[in-house]
């Protein structure tokens, strides 16, 4: 009987449901392993993993291979993170392998990576070569390189011809073989040299310029060397001999990559000398639980404008002063530079910054810099709930409300609730905050599971700005076209353009147009992989999918009976900028949305095109709804409040409300008063009322009772199967068998009964996507618990019965897109 504390088990980095048992490497056992990455022998290939503890029992029959290398870095996972991870992928039912994946930068997992090598046939085989041919060169390279082949099996695509046939032939003949061999890293840590300065030469003979040299070193105690060698001429041979001396070393130094901010202009105000009341009570309160170091929920409700970017700087600046670390999330980062130039005009201490713009090496070193405790505040947007902070304070979910927390792909989590879960473990105070909670935040507040705060108002009283509602079924433009913009808000644009003031037009949808059309036979541009129609750009005179990368150019007839009168229907931002400035001529006008930003920091340079006033009038999509400061902005557009109300979605209104308050709140946010009409052709929708009165808990009360009645979270809980498959019969013979598992688990488990609500199998909003056919099969329920435990159960079972190649089963706990 084997030693237990022999054997550990492994989380690999793969998407597999499954964990797995090795052997401790000889001379480790009893060294605590939990937690350290390690390469271990998995099928014919090696892969990285993490330790995750003992292991709770052996798999019989099987032979258990020992762990190949167990890595002493920095990369090791503490226990709490490592339960963080485990929790994740339970409760999202996903793969702890692939919630690993998603949780670590991309650099840190090894790769192994397979290679050619000379086998001895082939060294034999080099004395008889002609040693000009390509083979006995290529075979030459391989022995100098002591056995260690340097040529990939992946050849590199510049690779000739008569290169990769020599290789297939070797490979027939047997002179070479593939070899695997363990690569470590993909990123590596990049090191700096730094000459530092020991001693005075004290009478010791030195030149006039390794004189100036080492005074150099001196006053800067250490300095990089490619700076010394930009400063000095000759600076190797001044280097070598003040080294030879030894006045001066030389030492290796991590460097870390830094996402660079330059973009980012510095805030120009200087800090608010005082904090309102109410900034004030938050900032209290938050403390007080920062001090407890207990486990504290906290929301905090605070209008548009009412200044809780403060209360968060505050109450960060308060935990790293108690010695711990901070987290702020955000939805989306590139959205955010004026909360990094906020944050880092004021802060004394390191802040590290996360999120998947980075380059793969910037992304590594800012994790590994936090991970050694290097930066105090980690900013970043949803993955971020990720970052390696041992020491965790507060968390700050900025704009809690909006759908960009929830990742859509892969692990489907919600870095917002992810939040709450991290806090719990870590006895973390947590704020989230918003102008329009999500139902679910509010819910929980009324439930007192959250301690409410609020900022009921402007800061200096400055007032909301006023709302009006035009009802577009009234408007009539020239002939039968209905027209674009009401009269109210055409007059009010050029009313404020004469005053010189700015504005925003809010509209919801990028692209020229909705969709083409032809008169005489009906027929409509369709993308052949996705069930919607194609939006045309007038950039390139195309049509586009906006969820595939399908594209067609534009032709001047229908393609179908060769009709001319092609028809253009339905507005999309580039349109809406074309009529504007038929409409506004002279007025400078902007456009903010994924085809204008698709860039590096082209957000920043059109947000600053307006805050220099070089932009006077912006159009844009939600991107301009989301946390901009722009004081000189007094009015508001919304185009068309109705798109995003008809989406089939129970979540439909609870959107709108959002939007129209979030861009109704960039109106006014100055000195001057703003104002603020939406154009909709449901005036009498309740979430355009409420979003027009600014009343959240009106609206929040009429949404509970419409959710309640339905039984919609946040009165139940929901996890959504969606199944995709490249063929429509082999998807909905996969949700039938699902449908016969479903109607037989409730007949048999009596827990299960009257617990679980199903709803469909039916075929998705979007029936096709990007090629693929999609199936969902939504499961409703008010017991957690039991909705829970019937999921666990329906997929262990589809994986055991169900066998039907070409279609995947995706689960998405607590989801949030339904189409
Ligand atoms: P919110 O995020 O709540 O919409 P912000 O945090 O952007 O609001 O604050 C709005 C403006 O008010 C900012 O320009 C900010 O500098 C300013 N501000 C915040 N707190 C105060 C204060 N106590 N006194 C004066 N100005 C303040
Ligand atoms: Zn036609
Ligand atoms: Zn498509």
């Amino acid at each position: 009987m084997p030693e237990m504390n022999q054997f550990v088990e492994v989380a690999v980095c793969l998407p597999i449901r499954k964990t797995f048992v090795y052997e401790v490497p000889e001379g480790m056992c009893g060294t605590p392993l939990a937690g350290k990455g390690v390469v271990v022998p998995f099928g014919r290939r090696f892969l990285s993993g993490f330790v995750l503890g003992p292991a709770k029992g052996l798999p019989p029959g099987k032979k258990i291979l020992p762990i190949r290398q167990v890595l002493e870095d920095e990369t090791s996972l503490s226990k709490d993170f490592l339960a963080f991870l485990e929790w994740v992928a339970d409760y999202y039912i996903q793969p702890l392998g692939a919630v690993i994946q998603t949780a670590l930068p991309a650099g840190i997992h090894l790769r192994s990576r397979e290679i050619y090598a000379i086998t001895d046939k082939g060294l034999h085989s080099l004395e008889t070569l002609s040693a000009k041919s390509v083979e006995s060169r290529i075979l030459g390279n391989l022995q100098r390189r002591g056995g260690k082949g340097c040529i990939s099996t992946r050849l590199p695509r510049n690779f000739s011809p008569s290169i990769q046939d020599a290789i297939c032939r070797m490979m027939e003949e047997g002179f070479i073989k593939r070899v695997e061999s363990v690569w470590v890293r993909k990123i590596k840590a990049k090191t700096i040299h730094y000459v530092k300065f020991l001693k005075k030469e004290n009478g010791l003979f030195l030149t006039p310029l390794q004189k100036e040299a080492l005074d150099f070193i001196q006053k800067a105690g250490e300095v990089p060397v490619q700076e010394f060698k930009k400063k000095f001429k000759n600076a190797s041979s001044i280097l070598l001999a003040l080294k030879n001396n030894e006045l001066v070393s030389i030492l290796p130094k991590d460097s870390y990559r830094q996402p660079s901010w330059e973009e980012i202009e510095d805030w120009a105000d200087g800090p608010p000398s005082l904090l309102t009341e109410p900034q004030k009570k938050a900032v209290e309160e938050i403390g007080q639980a920062l001090r407890s170091q207990k486990f504290y929920p906290f929301l905090l409700h605070g209008v548009t404008g009412s200044g809780k970017t403060e209360v968060y700087l505050r109450v960060i600046e308060e935990a790293v002063a108690q010695g711990g670390q901070a987290l702020l999330l955000v939805p989306e980062i590139a959205l955010t530079a004026q909360l990094v130039a906020y944050f880092r005009s004021r802060i004394r201490f390191p802040m590290a910054i996360l999120h998947s713009g980075l380059s793969a090496g910037e992304r590594f070193d800012e994790w590994r810099r936090i991970k050694t405790g290097g930066a105090k505040l980690v900013f970043g947007a949803r993955s971020a709930i990720f970052a390696p902070l041992d020491h965790l304070a507060i968390i700050i979910v900025d704009e809690e409300h909006d759908p960009s927390y929830k990742q859509e792909e892969k692990v489907r989590y919600n870095a917002r609730d992810l939040a709450l879960v991290r806090g719990k473990m870590e006895k973390a105070v947590v704020v989230l905050g918003s102008a329009t909670p999500s139902m679910e935040s509010y819910y929980n507040a009324v439930e007192k599971k959250f301690h409410y705060l609020t900022l009921p108002s402007r800061i200096d009283h400055r007032p909301l700005p006023d709302i009006q509602v035009v009802d577009m079924r009234q408007e009539r433009g020239s002939g039968n076209a209905r027209p674009i913009f009401s009269r109210t808000l055409e007059e009010a644009l050029r009313q404020n353009m004469e005053r010189n003031e700015q504005a925003l037009l809010f509209l919801n949808r990028r692209g020229f147009s909705t969709f083409a059309l032809c008169r005489d036979c009906g027929f409509v541009y369709r993308c052949p992989n996705c069930s919607v129609s194609l939006i045309y750009h007038l950039s390139d005179k195309s049509f586009h999918c906006h969820y595939c990368d399908f594209c067609l150019p534009a032709l001047s007839r229908c393609p179908e009976c060769a009709s001319v009168y092609l028809m253009l229907f339905g507005l999309g931002t580039q349109r809406l900028e074309e009529e504007i400035k038929k409409k506004l001529p002279g007025v400078q006008v902007g456009r903010m949305d994924r085809d204008t930003t698709s860039r590096k920091s082209s957000h920043q340079r059109i947000l600053s095109q307006v805050r220099r006033g070089e932009v006077n009038l912006l159009i844009g999509t939600q991107m301009i709804t989301k946390g901009h400061d722009l004081p000189r902005v007094t009015l508001v557009g919304v185009l068309a409040a109705d798109l995003s109300l008809n989406i089939p979605d129970f979540r439909a209104s609870e959107r709108t409300f959002q939007l129209l308050t979030q861009v109704a709140g960039r109106a006014g946010r100055g000195s001057l008063p703003g104002r603020v009409i939406i154009q909709t052709f449901n005036p009498q929708n309740h979430s355009i009322q409420m979003a027009q009165g600014q009343n959240f808990i009106a609206f929040y009360q009429q949404e509970a009772k419409f959710r309640q009645e339905m039984a919609y979270p946040p009165f139940t809980r929901l996890i959504n199967l969606r199944l995709e498959g490249n063929a429509e019969s082999k998807t909905l013979r996969y949700a039938q068998m699902m449908e016969q598992i479903v109607s037989r688990m409730l007949q048999h488990g009596k827990k299960f009964q009257g617990h679980v609500e199903i709803l469909g199998p039916t075929l998705a909003p979007l029936a096709r996507l990007r090629g693929k056919c999609r199936c969902q099969m939504l499961l409703k329920g008010r017991k957690w618990n039991v909705l829970h435990e019937f999921t666990k159960q329906l997929l262990q079972r589809a994986e055991e019965e169900i066998s039907i190649p070409g279609v995947k089963l995706i689960v998405d706990v607590d989801p949030v897109n339904m189409l």
